[in-house]
């Protein structure tokens, strides 16, 4: 997972100061802008463009293009998860950790906090921090574990 950090990111607590933010740049607040911020509020979760499509019912290339100019203010921010579609999250969100499956590719975003119980083993056995923001936790999921256990599981 890369962040990519070339824009600035900007604090921007509720979807109201988020348009706050476009109004004072002189932007316009289009139907399509503000659909896609508050999409972005309401998810639990970093979504792709293809999501957010699907979500206000818009059109790609009008996702896409909305998406780079919020990038460019620095109210959105985009994670790229190894091969696969860059995610958007708001750029005061949370920052995400991740698991992924090296089989299928599925991945999942996990709120830091679920992570604590793991960090907390990791530290005390071998007294490091683990940060899984910017590399996701690799392994296989259920429903390829389900189809071809991995030799491992047995020994
Ligand atoms: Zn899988």
């Amino acid at each position: 997972v890369t962040v990519d950090d070339a824009s600035p990111s900007l604090f921007a607590p509720s979807l109201l100061a988020a348009l706050g933010v476009l109004r004072a740049r002189g932007l316009r607040i289009s139907a399509a802008r503000r659909l896609i911020l508050d999409a972005l509020y309401r998810a639990d979760r970093p979504l792709s463009a293809h999501d957010l499509a699907g979500r206000i019912s818009a059109d790609l290339a009008s996702v896409y293009r909305n998406l780079g100019l919020l990038e460019e203010v620095g109210l959105v921010r985009r994670v790229r998860l190894g091969g696969g579609p860059g995610l958007y999250s708001l750029a005061s969100a949370a920052h995400y950790e991740f698991v992924s499956c090296e089989r299928c590719g599925a991945f999942e975003a996990i709120h830091p906090k679920r992570l604590e119980g793991v960090r907390a083993l990791i530290e005390q056995e071998f007294g490091y921090r683990a940060n899984f923001g910017q590399f996701p936790i690799v392994g296989v999921c259920a429903d390829c574990e389900a189809v071809a256990p991995t030799a491992t599981r047995s020994q």
